[in-house]
């Protein structure tokens, strides 16, 4: 059985706003979100993560979510009232100003439809929005020597919280595949002996490469350190569920000792 993920122990939804908006890298916005109800957010760390409910932009008329019971009252809403919902990372808490980042991919939409990424691109300092804590899911087993993070860009703002979290722990041999070379991150804060293989897609429309198969190929092909070790992975669902497929099936390693998690699914739009 692979770790149990951690709620948390208590949550309530979030009354949150917009603080500010960052363009970070050509496929990447950071938004601030902030306000008095941070009080309430327990801090994990790690890959927490929360769903983020907001409105299209120029809707005016969507009603937020005000208790955990969000399904029910969405059910109830129609139409323009219905507020959109995606799941977000969180990518650094900013405790002294209540507030914490949240860091979007800005993705190819192949339908009319992406409102994650339409709403990242507008939000701006005063728009509303609603936040519901998940928790987190990365949990190293012990007697793990060293661990493995695999992801593609939707995973990065939560391997790059767990790699700053965890920065006395377990060096970490870390797969990331991001859109360009332009998305590469210099500044990254890790534990010591931790290499990090980026592996940008880079564009060319003649033969696209669907997000995570490079990610996948690499880690098919790399001379992994000796040891037992702890798997982190998360992203397309292929991905995931392929790095955990090989790594079961042709190096032997325990599913106990692998967390892995389907952040999307290419070609299918989340909820
Ligand atoms: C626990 C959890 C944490 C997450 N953390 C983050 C995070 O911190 N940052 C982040 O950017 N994403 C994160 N994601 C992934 C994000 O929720 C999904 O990518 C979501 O589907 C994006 O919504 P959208 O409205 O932009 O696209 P959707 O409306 O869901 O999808 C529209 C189309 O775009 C495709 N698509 C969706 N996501 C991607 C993508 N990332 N790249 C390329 N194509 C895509 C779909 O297959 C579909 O064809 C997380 C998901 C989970 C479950």
């Amino acid at each position: 059985m692979a770790p149990a993920p951690q709620r948390p122990r208590h949550r309530r939804m979030l009354t949150l706003t917009v603080r500010a908006g960052e363009r970070v890298s050509p496929h990447f916005r950071s938004i601030t979100l902030g306000g008095d109800d941070v009080r309430h957010l327990e801090r994990y760390g790690y890959d927490q993560s929360g769903r983020l409910f907001f409105a299209d932009p120029g809707n005016d008329d969507v009603v937020l979510p005000t208790s955990e019971r969000w399904m029910l009252q969405r059910t109830l809403l129609s139409g323009r009232r219905r507020p959109r919902v995606r799941s977000y990372s969180i990518r650094r808490f900013r405790p002294e100003t209540s507030a914490f980042d949240i860091e979007i991919s800005l993705h190819e939409r192949d339908g009319p439809d992406a409102p994650g990424t339409a709403w990242a691109l507008a939000a701006e300092p005063g728009d509303q929005v609603a936040f519901l804590d998940e928790g987190y899911s990365y949990r190293p087993t012990a007697g793990a020597g060293w661990q493995l993070l695999v992801g593609d860009e939707s995973a990065l703002p939560a391997i790059l919280a767990i790699l700053e979290d965890c920065a006395d722990a377990l060096p970490a041999e870390v797969f990331l595949e991001v859109p360009a070379d332009d998305d590469i991150r210099r500044d990254v804060t890790a534990p010591p002996g931790t290499t990090i293989h980026w592996l940008p897609r880079g564009v060319d429309a003649d033969s696209p490469t669907k997000p995570g198969s490079l990610a996948l190929r690499a880690v098919r092909n790399a001379r992994l350190p000796e040891g037992s070790f702890y798997t982190w992975v998360a992203g397309e669902a292929a991905l995931a569920a392929g790095v955990r497929r090989y790594l079961v099936g042709e190096r032997g390693v325990p599913r106990s000792d692998i967390t892995f998690r389907g952040y999307w699914r290419h070609g299918r739009a989340a909820l």
